[in-house]
């Protein structure tokens, strides 16, 4: 491709509206445009890495034994409805953009796919020996995100590679998940890029295992956790620890204690000199069930832990035996809004009476108590005394009215010891989330009514796992992984071209020719090159070479009339000058080994 017929718009300030290295130099490289929020349009340098990368994905998953097919992008909402989630992606803070067709049936653009792809096996797949199958496909999804940020990183217009394998046995299921797990790996590897793989959240009801593949990058949503020998590796929301310490009270029976205004953690530790492991703090939230009831919780954590909101979900969920659609911190408005005007705010203890919640409007009467396992241990603690100015010290559980079941409810954080040997400690890191995999169960085929006839003729529902990578995202990542000052430098897998032949002078008639038939000699032997033939400054080529991060770079300048080219490697501008046919024996070897 000769530069000079390329679609290239390259930029030299920074865009306002880009914060990250990454989204920054792909607008400034002319890679991508942004179009409305969270929607870019991918130009033509952009749609190449996306190729390589798609290509790269093909290639493993063939070789893994999933199948490529395409699914419609419009989902009925009676499809939503049948796996009960329509209400949940399109109600409130749902995520799925929907609309009305002529008719006025309901329809929903597809963020994922489980309902579409559960729905058609349960018509193809009728017997066992169907099974497994693994089906894969590479589209667009549309996600009305809340946040959407960061260019391609959050997109509301996507592109994802989905998989999704059916399973007579739940044992089969695993199999063809640590394939998935070993492709995986072998994807991001090739992609250049250094991935993690670490266990992820998978839900209260959803299935038996998870895991992410990050790429570690400062600026990741995500935070991980992983162990400093290297053999543990957890999303936060996720991750467990061994906690802290805390520091022992000295044992004397209960007093009531007067704490005017002392409402904060920070306040009651500072007028009386206790340590935050000493005390508890307890939380009121709110969580909505799939039933639609609205459940008051009212949680108890060691006051130095923080609480994981993911947790609790999962932890709300089992005790009710219900989905959890949210949680959320009560505030003084929903407790007006419920006529509620009883809790002493500030002084409350685990043990609240559910009396206060009489007079609610909508809520269930009735505290759902979720206590973390370090608060549930403490022997002697201070607590509130559930009126107003008032705690308790040196409370037992006894005093509170029994020991609680402890629950894993708090953030694991970097510094404490891990599980799996104390002797190790958690660090943390941020990464991006580029994919997922995720041993389904059976939710969806049993929502769903989707069987298979086993091998005793019976009938049952198929065992599910689905696998996503986020195709769009992973080639940002790439840049947040590899760029520096001047520019991107694309591993050279993915990169949207492989070398790049520059002619400092399109004046200087040796010049033009030889860097003419340097390129020709690449395209002939294959290598995907571009030929910088626009009459611009040699300066003006040189940075937009380093900003766009073409991997291999041929400048053809003053010294092509000795015959001479300098070969550039952009990741580590290594310089070589050499005689123009061993730079192109040397690249050529280099490139196809
Ligand atoms: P996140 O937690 O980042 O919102 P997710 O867990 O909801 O992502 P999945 O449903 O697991 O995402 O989708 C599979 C993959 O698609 C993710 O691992 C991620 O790489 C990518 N992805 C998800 N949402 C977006 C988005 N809004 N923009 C770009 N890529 C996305
Ligand atoms: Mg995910």
């Amino acid at each position: 491709m000769r530069v000079s017929r390329l679609l290239l718009v390259t930029l030299r300030d920074v865009p306002a509206e880009a914060e990250i290295a990454s989204h920054q130099l792909l607008l400034r490289g002319g890679y991508i445009r942004r179009v409305g929020s969270g929607i870019y349009a991918y130009l033509p340098l952009m749609w190449k890495v996306i190729q390589r990368i798609t290509a790269i994905v093909r290639e493993e998953l063939n070789a893994a034994g999933a199948q490529e097919t395409l699914l419609p992008q419009l989902h009925p909402a009676e499809l939503w409805q049948r796996s009960g989630r329509w209400q949940g992606y399109t109600a409130g803070e749902g995520i799925m953009f929907h609309l009305e067709d002529r008719q006025g049936r309901e329809l929903g653009l597809g963020p994922t796919h489980e309902e579409v792809v559960t729905s058609l096996a349960g018509d193809l797949l009728q017997s066992y020996k169907q099974l497994p199958v693994n089906l894969y496909q590479v589209q667009t999804k549309f996600r009305d995100e809340i946040r959407p940020r960061f260019g391609l990183m959050r997109g509301r217009e996507f592109i994802m590679k989905d998989a999704y394998s059916f399973h007579a046995s739940e044992a089969d299921l695993r199999n063809t998940y640590l394939d998935m797990d070993q492709a995986y790996r072998r994807i991001f590897e090739r992609c250049g890029l250094a991935a993690v793989p670490v266990d992820a959240d998978s839900g209260a009801i959803g299935g038996a295992a998870s895991q992410e593949f990050m790429v570690t990058a400062d600026a990741g949503e995500d935070l991980i956790l992983l162990s400093d020998d290297g053999t543990y590796a957890a999303n936060q929301e996720k991750a467990v620890s061994v906690p802290s310490q805390a520091v022992q009270l000295d044992g004397a029976a209960m007093e009531l204690i007067s704490t005017p205004d002392e409402t904060s953690i920070d306040a009651l530790c500072r007028s009386h000199s206790w340590d935050p492991s000493q005390l508890i703090k307890v939380l009121l939230f709110i969580a909505r069930l799939d039933d639609g009831s609205e459940q008051p919780l009212l949680i108890s954590l060691r006051a130095d832990q923080e609480l994981n909101e993911v947790k609790l979900i999962n932890a709300v969920g089992r005790l009710k035996g219900q989905e959890v659609l949210d949680c959320r911190p009560i505030q003084p408005a929903d407790l007006d809004r419920q006529g509620v005007n009883s809790i002493p705010l500030g002084f409350i203890g685990p043990d609240l009476d559910d009396a206060v919640l009489s007079s609610a409007r909508s809520w269930t009467k009735q505290f759902l108590r979720c206590t973390d396992r370090t608060a549930a241990t403490m022997e002697r603690m201070v607590c509130g005394a559930n009126q107003p100015d008032q705690h308790r010290l040196n409370a037992t559980w006894d005093d509170l009215g029994g020991t609680p079941k402890g629950l894993d409810l708090r953030k694991a954080r970097a510094g404490e010891a891990c599980v799996h040997n104390p002797e190790t400690q958690l660090i943390e890191k941020r990464g991006i989330e580029v994919g997922h995999i995720f041993q389904l169960g059976r939710k969806y085929s049993e929502a769903m009514d989707s069987r298979f006839t086993n091998e005793a003729g019976k009938t049952e529902p198929f065992w599910m796992g689905c696998y996503g990578i986020g195709i769009s995202r992973l080639a940002q990542a790439a840049v947040e992984q590899h760029h520096d000052d001047a520019g991107i430098c694309w591993p050279t897998t993915i990169a949207p071209y492989e070398a790049i032949v520059v002619v400092a002078n399109m004046q200087d008639q040796t010049q033009a020719e030889l860097g003419e038939s340097l390129y020709n000699q690449l395209i002939a032997a294959g290598v995907d090159a571009l030929f910088d033939d626009r009459k611009e400054r040699a300066g003006v080529k040189f940075k937009d070479a380093d900003l766009i991060g073409i991997p291999w770079r041929v400048v053809v300048g003053r010294d092509a009339s000795d015959g001479i080219v300098e070969l550039v490697e952009r990741a580590n501008r290594g310089v070589q000058k050499l005689p123009h046919a061993d730079a192109l024996k040397g690249l050529i070897s280099t490139l196809r080994p």
